[in-house]
């Protein structure tokens, strides 16, 4: 495994078994995670503990392209890994601080209909090591500290669930970044195996799922995930995480023109959701060239939320950032690629 994916005591483990004191491993994982830094000539290692690594096994991603907004805060980055694949991160600022938006896979191979990430399948999974360089690159940059993450970036985080909860602890780490988990949100199509072992892990982060889609012919054929997984099976998924861990589910709605924001989708979505503790984000479709669809009007979406909100639910419309500079999610690394 990458030394930079290793938790502290897996660390220590390392050295003792090179034959090198234990603590050696704890100074290497402030070098990682406090000082965010991989140099290991600049650390305050010994040369003996210097000499057992193998520079092959730190793993992190370099920033490749920064894209500014003209229209307000936002940063979209394109990293370069090791084997010259490219992510995505998306920097917002808000009044409360930065957030970042994480990729956890190159590409994905979940197939969603509107989602330019997955148009060439998936390449490969995100290491731990790689994700938190994700985040360590771009606060070295820009000498900021983030406080929020949302795990929403290129690829199906729960497609990717061991490393992803092991970037999870890491970024939790005190004696690393420190992030509390509150802070921090994974967002799924709805791969519910994975939502009940999310449930299982008793670790209190956020959970959002893109619903999309209201009824089980029109979301399969939206969210190919729903074929595996309808909506019966996913609503019992969503009631055991809320029974196990008491938190509130984030449903993710894009709303599209004639498609998803009828009258029907509001029955539909109230059957669904009207016994699962949750909040609805609804998100006007950002257009890509691949999937050519409209958003409804201003109006549309605003009558469409007052509706849901007459059924009960709390609803908001996620405020658009970065419209200019290809902010949705894959649609930089993609026209990059595709050039
Ligand atoms: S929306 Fe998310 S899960 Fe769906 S294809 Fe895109 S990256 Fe994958």
């Amino acid at each position: 495994m990458e030394l930079n994916s290793m938790y502290e005591d897996e660390l220590r483990q390392f050295f003792e078994e090179k034959g090198e004191k234990a603590f050696r491993g704890s100074q290497l994982f402030t070098f990682f995670h406090d000082k965010k830094r991989c140099d290991l000539e600049n650390s305050n290692l010994s040369a003996k503990s210097i000499n057992i690594i193998n520079s092959e096994d730190i793993n992190k991603v370099e920033i490749f392209k920064i894209f500014d907004s003209k229209l307000d805060e936002t940063k979209k980055f394109l990293f370069k890994l090791k084997d010259e694949n490219l992510i995505e991160g998306v920097l917002m600022e808000y009044k409360h601080g930065y957030s970042q938006c994480i990729s956890t896979q190159v590409g994905c191979r979940m197939g969603c209909d509107f989602c330019a990430s997955t148009k060439s399948g998936l390449v490969r999974n995100l290491t731990a090591a790689e994700m938190l360089s994700e985040v360590y690159e771009i606060e070295n940059k820009l000498d900021i500290k983030v406080s929020n993450f949302i795990l929403m970036g290129s690829g199906e985080p729960l497609d990717n669930f061991s490393e992803v909860i092991r970037f999870i602890k890491l970024l939790h780490d005190e004696k690393g970044h420190n992030t509390s988990y509150r802070n921090i949100t994974i967002s799924t199509c709805g791969v519910a195996d994975k939502i009940y072992e999310l449930a299982d892990t008793n670790i209190p982060i956020n959970l959002a799922v893109s619903l999309h889609q209201t009824n089980d012919i029109d979301r399969s054929n939206l969210m190919p995930i729903n074929r595996k997984f309808n909506l019966t099976e996913l609503k019992k998924a969503l009631e055991y995480y809320c029974n196990k861990t008491k938190n509130r589910i984030t449903f993710e709605y894009t709303l599209i023109k004639n498609q998803n924001d009828g009258k029907k989708n509001i029955d539909e979505l109230y059957n669904f959701a009207k016994h699962i503790k949750c909040h609805i984000n609804l998100i006007p479709l950002n257009p890509i060239d691949e999937f050519d669809e409209k958003r409804p009007s201003k109006d549309e979406i605003n009558e469409f939320k007052n509706l849901l909100e007459k059924k009960g639910f709390n609803v908001t419309i996620r405020r658009e950032l970065g419209r200019d500079i290809s902010a949705s999610c894959g649609q930089l690394r993609r026209k990059i690629e595709v050039k």
